[in-house]
Parts: structure tokens; C-alpha cells; sequence
């Protein structure tokens, strides 16, 4: 699980990065942005949620912060362009770029 956790967040690291260094290259960043957003949003919460699971009981109890990571990790998967959009927008620019190389 801390692997996983790990692989992930580095992954997540890299990404929000890529789309940082192409708005800074005065490049459209919309397709990675999003990518980002979704992964890091969702590797939040999946880390969070593991690591509730290591503190076993004593993460759910509220006497441990994990379990308050948890609740504050779901934010982040649905302020500033829900999950969902993210994946209409990734879809979208997939979409696109294929209909562009025919
Ligand atoms: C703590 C907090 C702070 C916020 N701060 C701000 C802020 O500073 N500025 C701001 O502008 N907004 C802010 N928001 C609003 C936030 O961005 C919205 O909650 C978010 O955009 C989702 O919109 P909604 O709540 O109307 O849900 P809805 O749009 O009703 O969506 C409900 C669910 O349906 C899904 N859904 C919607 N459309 C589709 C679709 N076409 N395909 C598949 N699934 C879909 C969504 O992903 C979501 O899971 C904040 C919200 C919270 C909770």
C-alpha cells in the first residue's frame, strides 16, 4: 500500500508538472491540466483511504487525523471541475486529435 501510494503520488507529482511547464511555455495545457486534476485528485483520495486502513480501527476513530484526511481528500475530486468533467474533457481532445490524424 505505501508502494502504491507512493507510485501514485509521483505519478500525480509528474503530471500536475507537465501541465504547469506547458502554461509556462504559453502552450495549451487544457488536455493535461485535466489529466492532472483528475489523477491527483483521485490519488488523494486513494491514498487517503489507504492510509486509513493501515491505522486500522484507529483510523476511522476521530482521536487519529487520517480519518479527517479522508474527508478532506473527496474535495478535491469534485471543486474546480468535477472528476467527471475532467474525463468529458480528456475524452474530448482524444476525440479530437483522432479525427485530426485521419
Ligand atoms: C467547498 C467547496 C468550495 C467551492 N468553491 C468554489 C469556488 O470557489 N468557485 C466556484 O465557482 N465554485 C466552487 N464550488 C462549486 C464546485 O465547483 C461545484 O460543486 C462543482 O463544479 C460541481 O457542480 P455542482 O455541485 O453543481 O454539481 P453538478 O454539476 O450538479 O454535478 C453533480 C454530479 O454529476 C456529475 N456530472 C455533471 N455533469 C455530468 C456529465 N455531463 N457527465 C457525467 N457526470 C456529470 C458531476 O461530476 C457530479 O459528480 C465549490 C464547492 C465546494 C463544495
Amino acid at each position: 500500500m505505501l508502494a502504491d501510494m507512493a507510485i501514485q503520488t509521483e505519478a500525480s507529482r509528474m503530471m500536475v508538472w507537465r501541465a504547469g511547464w506547458l502554461r509556462d511555455q504559453n502552450k495549451r495545457n487544457t488536455y493535461y491540466a485535466s489529466i492532472a486534476k483528475a489523477l491527483a485528485s483521485e490519488t488523494a483520495n486513494k491514498c487517503a483511504a489507504d492510509a486509513v486502513q493501515i491505522f486500522g480501527g484507529n483510523g476511522f476513530n476521530s482521536e487519529y487525523p487520517v480519518e479527517k484526511l479522508m474527508r478532506d481528500a473527496k474535495i478535491f475530486t469534485i471543486y474546480e471541475g468535477t472528476s467527471q468533467i475532467q474525463r468529458l474533457i480528456i475524452s474530448r481532445a482524444v476525440a479530437e486529435a483522432a479525427k485530426e490524424a485521419a
